[in-house]
């Protein structure tokens, strides 16, 4: 594996000049090699004038073609999976396991997307023949299709080093959606992202597309990141990580003299309800499954289950008990960065410092720096509501039990909730009426809502919404996951009464791409 510490501005490599970023291993605290030299306001400008010169050809690929330079990427990205495990597990102390599992994610998601590009549904086709004789007013011929938004800004996810990093999915769909990407690399692992930025630069070059279709900057997020959003020819921004992150995000790109669409994910608590019946029969089983799901990634995941209601009493006693023990037992795991390490001790102290809060139980210390010790806390639902504290995510494997002193108190927490990515509802049949009652609460609050299961592991589909009001994300219309995702990098455009030989492709008579259409209002294949 040979790796330059360099930035890749369409097909060159540039060295950048500004201040040093060295991954750190999290497992050893070993600075690792190369050293990359971050760029500035020279080398955004210099990337997003070649993704605007890419983007009037690059919008206009055939579906086919664009559909075979996603499949590239992704057959590109496993002919360096070796050199991608051994260096994603240096840069973040995650497992093997995981990042082998992370790449089959990642090129999974760039073909789905690939197919989603062929099937051509996305391009919403909808006709309206010309009424002449309509009175009192004739109706003109009118015409829609989606097109791409213009060059898109990626700010690659410290907690998915490949899913949701330079070739994730935020790339993914706006690769799709014929828009082309900046990537701004997490500076925690610089080196994974120069192997996958060298993945899609060979892509690029074999589909014998404009090289400014991709372009990955390494830098400070202050300059480089917010250089990006405010440069005016980035046209949207996809981004996962902190509150305080994306919120900066969303305000520079609200005051610039056009703003443009932020999708930001950044914080959510996840709230799990364990309704009485469910509770009462298997109370136990679900402690131990909770702590499962808990330590997943050392918790490092934005559908970590930090909060769970019961209604206090016995059997919400049982699964505090059975997950306290699960807790106990919990071996320490490796964090993602020192950053998040120390931001997690922080969260944990403050809820172990807080007077209304009481400590459960800790898991394992672990030898090694940056580890994670998983935390269980019970609070009283009259102390969360009145402590907005409480609500804050704390990223990592530390989760809080809120107990209720009946199911309409369960409801005010539910109502007083944050934006959420997820809302779980552990119920048996005796439970229907009263997760009933929650539904309609939680579908204002979460963009997913599940029965009998756990909120981790995201499935990459049709169906998925990742997504939902804020803070969990900066827009609740949409998702971050699945192939809806594609629909945040278009926008509509009707054609009325344009000359046969001046409409697109796709909304020509005879459909010649053979998409799906919505004629007349009625659908078409
Ligand atoms: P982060 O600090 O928000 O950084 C994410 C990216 O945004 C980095 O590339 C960073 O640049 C850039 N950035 C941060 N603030 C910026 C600003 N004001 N203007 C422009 N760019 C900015 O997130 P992180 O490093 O991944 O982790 C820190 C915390 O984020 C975690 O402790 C956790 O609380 C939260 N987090 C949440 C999720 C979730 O899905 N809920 C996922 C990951 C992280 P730099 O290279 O300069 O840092």
């Amino acid at each position: 594996m040979s790796l330059e510490g360099k930035l890749l501005i369409g097909q060159q490599a540039v060295s950048g000049e500004r201040a040093e970023i060295r991954a750190i291993n999290p497992a050893s605290g070993e600075a690792l090699e190369p050293v990359y030299r971050g760029g500035g306001e020279a080398e955004v400008a210099r990337a997003c004038e070649l993704a605007e010169a890419a983007f009037a050809s690059y919008r206009e690929t055939s579906l086919e073609d664009r559909a075979t330079f996603l499949e590239t990427i992704a057959a590109e990205i496993e002919a360096v999976s070796d050199d991608l495990t051994q260096r994603g597990m240096a840069e973040t102390g995650l497992p093997q396991a995981r990042l082998e599992g992370e790449r089959g994610r990642t090129c999974g998601q760039l073909r789905l997307f690939a197919a989603v590009v062929r099937a051509g549904e996305w391009l919403d086709v909808r006709h309206d023949p010309a009424l002449p004789e309509r009175a009192p007013m004739p109706r003109a011929d009118l015409r829609q299709r989606h097109i791409a938004l213009g060059p898109v800004a990626v700010f690659g996810a410290s907690n998915f080093p490949l899913a949701f990093s330079v070739a994730g999915g935020d790339t993914a769909s706006a690769l799709a959606a014929g828009c082309p990407v900046v990537v701004k690399g997490h500076s925690a692992h610089p080196g994974t992202s120069e192997l996958v930025g060298r993945a899609i630069q060979r892509a690029v070059a074999k589909c014998g597309l404009p090289e400014g279709v991709f372009s990955l900057l390494f830098g400070s997020g202050r300059e480089i990141g917010q250089a990006l959003v405010s440069d005016p020819r980035i046209q949207a921004v996809g981004f996962t990580g902190s509150r305080s992150g994306g919120t900066a995000l969303m305000q520079t790109a609200q005051s610039r003299p056009q703003p443009i669409p932020v999708y930001a994910e950044m914080s959510s608590i996840n709230p799990v309800f364990l309704l009485p019946e469910a509770l009462k029969a298997r109370g136990e089983a679900l402690g131990t499954a909770f702590v499962g799901s808990l330590n997943m990634g050392a918790g490092q995941f934005c559908t970590n289950p930090g909060l769970v209601l019961g209604v206090k009493g016995e059997a919400l006693d049982a699964f505090v008990k059975a997950a306290g023990e699960a807790v106990t037992a919990s071996g320490a795991q490796t964090m993602l960065t020192p950053g998040i390490h120390a931001a997690y001790a922080d969260g944990l102290g403050a809820l172990a410092g807080n007077a209304k809060v009481r400590e459960i139980a800790r898991g394992q210390t672990g030898d090694g720096p940056h580890q994670c010790q998983t935390g269980l806390f019970v609070a009283s639902a009259a102390d969360f509501l009145a402590d907005e504290a409480l609500q804050a995510e704390v990223f990592g494997a530390t989760s809080l039990v809120i107990e209720c002193a009946d199911l309409a108190e369960m409801q005010r927490v539910a109502a007083g909730l944050e934006g959420q990515l997820t809302a779980t509802l552990q119920l048996d049949d005796g439970d229907l009426e009263a997760a009933k009652g929650l539904l309609p609460t939680l579908e204002r609050k979460a963009g997913r809502i599940l029965a009998n299961g756990w909120p981790t592991g995201v499935e990459v589909c049709h169906a998925m919404v990742h997504g939902g009001p804020y803070p969990a994300t900066s827009d609740s219309r949409t998702t971050s996951v699945g192939s809806a995702a594609i629909h945040r990098f278009l926008r509509p455009v009707c054609y009325q009464d344009l000359p046969a030989g001046l409409l697109p492709e796709a909304l020509q008579d005879g459909n010649p791409l053979g998409v799906s259409r919505l004629v007349d209002g009625k659908r078409e294949g």
